[in-house]
């Protein structure tokens, strides 16, 4: 897979993305990830790339042509037209779906706003899909690519060491994970669950999948509507809910 990210802090993401996993994986091949300076686009000899705003108004945007030179170059090179996407606060929350969704794609592009964002018409032009991190606004779109283009990674054959690494994680299967613990087995003065130390198999995944369902019930009972829940995932989520009602009471 192949994702650009074009943005005005090409320093900013590369940083980020030549860490840890993610730089592993790029290293290794199993990703390609490129950033483009936007401002390498510009006409003007100072480099600019934004503009005030017709009719009046705060703050600067980000004018057209040079994203859509930045984009044909983009297309040029990897003799594609990759899916655009636009970090956007207007766009929709992403979310582990739509990672998933993207790590299944040979191409993706990810515009980053800066100043008040873009003009709208380079959105008609070759934007895709508006995608946002959030209900908040940030200063500039490189946070949100990053995030995408981390999520994504993760999720490519060979980037972490086992499936297991992301589909027994929070949000894969429409629950919240189960807690970890590590050594040392009892940290100032809290032990480690007994049934973990057991080394019995069956029993350690009903206590997880008892535990993720308890939290998931407790912090995100929203999500539980969606997930993929068996007969005795119900019956624990009713004896689960008996115990609040008991500790309550
Ligand atoms: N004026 C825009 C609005 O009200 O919708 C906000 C512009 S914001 C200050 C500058 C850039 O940051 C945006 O163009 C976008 O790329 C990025 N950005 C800010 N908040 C974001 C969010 N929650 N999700 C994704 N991108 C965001």
């Amino acid at each position: 897979m192949r994702i650009d990210i074009m943005t005005l802090f090409p320093s900013v993401c590369e940083a980020y993305l030549s860490e840890s996993i993610i730089g592993r994986a790029r290293k290794d091949g199993l990703v390609e990830i490129k950033c483009h300076d936007i401002r390498d686009f510009s006409k003007d000899k100072h480099r600019h790339v934004d503009d005030y705003t017709y009719g009046g108004g705060a703050g600067m945007i980000m004018q057209p042509g040079p994203i859509a030179d930045c984009f044909k170059a983009i297309c040029e090179e990897t003799n594609t037209r990759p899916y655009c996407i636009y970090m956007s606060p207007q766009g929709k929350v992403f979310n582990q779906e739509t990672a998933v969704r993207l790590s299944k794609m040979d191409n993706i592009a990810l515009l980053c706003g800066h100043y008040e964002g873009v003009d709208e018409r380079i959105i008609e032009e070759i934007v895709d899909e508006e995608i946002s991190v959030g209900d908040f606004v940030l200063t500039g779109g490189e946070l949100p690519a990053l995030m995408v283009a981390d999520a994504v990674t993760r999720l490519l054959p060979g980037v972490l060491s086992g499936e297991e690494c992301f589909t027994e994680e929070s949000h894969f299967s429409g629950l919240l994970e189960y807690p970890q613990y590590t050594r040392p087995p009892v940290f100032n003065g809290k032990s480690v669950p007994e049934v973990l130390l057991s080394g019995h198999a069956a029993n350690i995944a009903n206590w997880r999948r008892r535990e993720a369902l308890k939290r998931t019930l407790i912090r995100r009972p929203d999500m539980l509507k969606k997930a993929d829940l068996s007969r005795d995932d119900l019956k624990i989520i009713g004896e689960i809910c008996a115990e609040i009602h008991e500790s309550d009471a």
